[in-house]
């Protein structure tokens, strides 16, 4: 089931392979509409509905690489429920919101999410390669017009960094930046790089893993002009780690660029231990360290795609000890109303006096550590 070579071209067999590898082709010819699906897949009554609404909410985009990897006789297909919308979408349970994170009241400028006291999420766009069913910033990606038309104020942006010394770490993300040209990503590095007190920059990216053929050697050649220069990319299921995939991971390592991984819990997805494991270590494989496990946010429409987060702590335990420490991502919740990311951990620590602590190991065997005598 689990596939670890160059995807097949499909229904696309006629294209060229020049055309395949450019990421501005693969764009153009991205599945947005039903029709696109009809022919090329067979639909469930939730799925076409889903995507006949999609227009009027979260957009449906898919590349055609990333369609290629939907398993076709699989009606639950891990990569189809990432990305092929369900009627599903349009419900919304009383306890779901549109903005989980509290992003906009912790927002200055447009754009711009200052939550945690030295370091800031930059928002420059809304648009992304394809569209993550469960997303979190639904309310203002992909140019629908729910929540206003967003328009980032990178110009803004850069004034409140710069007036804010306390800033040492910024993120930049969206929608998705690596959307952007060579030539913009440079110059929005490089008026970063400038900021004194910057001393951290990262890009949060979906598009090595829904476009690899973006990640040009041109494109790296820019990145690695601004280290340190970090990049979180966003993968869920092992079958989204291919061939491709891992050239372009390995084209970044290569430019000494720093690459975590973000994995959003999705039932039907990667909520089964050995999924997560197997995509664990094949991240690992690639050179990209697993950094967080993100308990999927409580976003309208996204019911069909969860699961409980005792499930999550399961998931956890059933990972730490038992495999390499660094394929062990942080469980978290980014607790709704804006209290930021929150570690959920599997319980270790049994009793914690002065004296002692007792702790539960992997197995669930029982050890002690003495403090010994408390300094006073
Ligand atoms: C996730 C996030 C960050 C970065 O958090 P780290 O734990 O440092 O990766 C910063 N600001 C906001 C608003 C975020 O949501």
């Amino acid at each position: 089931m689990l596939r670890f070579e160059h995807a097949p071209k499909g229904e696309w067999q006629d294209v060229s392979q020049e055309d395949w590898q450019d990421w501005r082709w693969q764009l153009k010819h991205r599945l947005t509409r039903l029709t696109d699906l009809e022919g090329r897949i067979e639909l469930s009554e939730d799925e076409r509905k889903g995507a006949l609404l999609a227009q009027t909410r979260l957009a449906m985009a898919i590349t055609p690489y990333f369609f290629n990897l939907i398993d076709k006789n699989d009606p639950e297909c891990p990569i189809r429920r990432q990305v092929i919308p369900r009627i599903q979408e349009l419900e919304r349970a009383p306890h779901e919101l549109d903005d989980p994170c509290g992003e906009d009241a912790h927002s200055p400028v447009p754009g711009l999410v200052h939550r945690y006291p030295d370091r800031v999420l930059l928002l420059v766009t809304d648009r992304c390669a394809a569209y993550c069913r469960y997303c979190t910033r639904s309310r203002m990606v992909s140019g629908n017009d729910e929540g206003g038309v967003f328009r980032p104020q990178v110009d803004q942006a850069l004034d409140y960094i710069r007036a804010h010394p306390e800033i040492r770490d910024v993120l930049i993300s969206g929608g998705d930046p690596l959307l952007w040209t060579d030539a913009k990503l440079d110059r929005l590095l490089g008026r970063l790089r400038e900021i004194e007190h910057v001393q951290f920059v990262r890009i949060g990216s979906r598009i090595p893993v829904f476009l690899p053929q973006r990640i040009t050697p041109g494109l790296v050649d820019v990145l690695r002009k601004h280290h340190p220069f970090w990049l979180s990319i966003h993968m869920n299921h092992p079958m989204e780690a291919t061939a491709e995939v891992k050239e372009a991971c390995g084209r970044l390592a290569d430019a000494g660029i720093p690459i975590g991984n973000q994995t959003v819990l999705l039932r039907g997805v990667n909520d089964q231990l050995p999924v997560m494991r197997e995509l664990l270590h094949r991240l690992l494989a690639m050179r990209v360290r697993p950094y967080y496990i993100y308990q999927c946010d409580p976003i309208r429409g996204t019911a069909h795609l969860k699961t409980t987060v005792q499930a999550g702590i399961e998931l956890m335990q059933g990972l730490r000890g038992h495999t390499s420490g660094y394929a062990v991502p942080n469980y978290v919740i980014d607790a709704p109303g804006g209290g930021g990311k929150i570690p959920i951990n599997p319980q270790y620590v049994e009793e914690l006096t002065e004296e002692r602590v007792v702790l539960r190991n992997y197995e669930g065997r029982i050890f002690t550590y003495e403090q010994g005598q408390a300094v006073t």
